[in-house]
């Protein structure tokens, strides 16, 4: 599995830290996300916060970068 992500458009100005943290919370919300409802890896974050399974469709909250 790849782990790469995109760091460019952040810009120069940033520091190393802060663009590891980006990246690890990219991650994070590219992983798939199992929902508490069907039990199956096709949740998508719709908002921050806003999870909404694929699935089932049903719409919950959540944390703002993982459920
Ligand atoms: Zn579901």
């Amino acid at each position: 599995m790849s782990t790469k992500t995109s760091t460019k458009r952040f810009g120069p100005r940033y520091g190393r830290s802060l663009k590891n943290k980006f990246s690890l919370i990219e991650t994070q919300q590219r992983a798939k996300h199992k929902c508490p409802y069907c039990n199956k890896d096709g949740v998508k974050r719709v908002a921050l916060g806003i999870w909404q399974c694929r699935k089932c469709d049903s719409k919950f909250a959540g944390k703002a970068y993982s459920i």
